[in-house]
């Protein structure tokens, strides 16, 4: 069995991530508008007609901004936990879930499990079909076990890198945003992404998808080249804030599985900076995000 994976736009103006095989799909957040997810999916040759679901991380607006319309106009059910819909805003019948048990969409399997942000009830999550496996981890202010174990079981990943620790401490933004940002409930910088990279991946991760790039405290080329250097095989890709990535595949049942067993790590210097979070910053729910 084999997965088709885009991002459709990632970053804090809107996150949307297309997930399926050549039966169904579905879509991990729906932020960016009805109208613009439509066209995108129309450009890489998607069909509306396949995606089943809208599963939802969490209640932050560059999540869920086109989920209204989205889910009315294509009669899609929206997977949300009940924290999350409670603090959305959002007026529907969402399905509910929790990290205890994985969602099945016809032949996809979706475990969501939990992760440290500042939301209601935040989660990330491994879509399996068959042994192919992709995961979305995006909005997530510390590393923690449970992102080891899940990265670990993927062929690919849509891996939050947002900002370069330089770039935010020099940055203009003000320092309580700055503290938000890294004070280990708001999001992953491009080294905390490298250690998980490089100290999780498996022989078997064939994609990363360099996700959720702050437009004031990230650079494209700079993230890229960073993982470039230790892809050691694996195709590195950002996905960028202004348009749709192509469409990737993977078929794990082309090449055996080799045993999970993770490759030797390479040395990379990490700023200390970006090892110490504080995790004393309030969980506080929001509905803006302006990083
Ligand atoms: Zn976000
Ligand atoms: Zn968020």
């Amino acid at each position: 069995m084999s997965l088709y994976f885009t991002s459709l736009n990632s970053g804090s103006n809107g996150n949307c991530y297309y997930i399926g095989n050549s039966q169904e799909a579905v879509l991990v957040d729906a932020g960016i508008s009805c109208r613009e997810t439509e066209r995108r999916m129309e450009r890489l040759g998607l069909d509306m007609g396949k995606v089943k679901a809208i599963i939802v991380s969490h209640e932050h607006v560059d999540h869920i901004r086109g989920i209204p319309v989205l889910s009315k106009k294509h009669d899609l059910p929206v997977y949300i936990t009940e924290a999350t819909l409670r603090h959305s805003g959002m007026q529907l019948a969402g399905r509910t879930f929790s990290a205890a048990e994985p969602i099945q969409i016809g032949s996809l399997q979706i475990k969501p499990f939990v992760k440290y942000h500042d939301a209601a009830d935040p989660h990330s999550f491994l879509i399996s079909c068959g042994q192919a496996r992709v995961g979305v981890f995006t909005d997530i202010g510390r590393p923690c076990g449970e992102l080891a174990h899940h990265f670990s079981m993927c062929h690919a990943a849509f891996l939050e890198t947002n900002y370069d620790t330089e770039m935010l401490d020099k940055g203009r933004y003000p320092v309580f945003l700055k503290n938000r940002i890294r004070g280990g409930h708001g999001h992953l910088s491009n080294h905390e992404a490298l250690e998980v990279f490089l100290k999780h991946r498996t022989r078997h991760l064939s994609h990363v998808l360099l996700s959720h790039l702050s437009q004031d405290n990230n650079d494209p080329d700079l993230v890229h080249s960073l993982f470039t250097r230790h892809a050691n095989g694996t195709e590195i890709v950002v996905a960028g804030r202004y348009a749709e990535t192509p469409v990737f595949h993977i078929d794990p049942s082309e090449a055996p599985i080799p045993k999970l067993l993770p490759i030797p790590q390479q040395q990379v210097q990490l700023p200390s900076s970006s090892l110490t979070k504080s995790s004393q910053q309030k969980n506080r729910p929001t509905q803006t995000t302006l990083f």
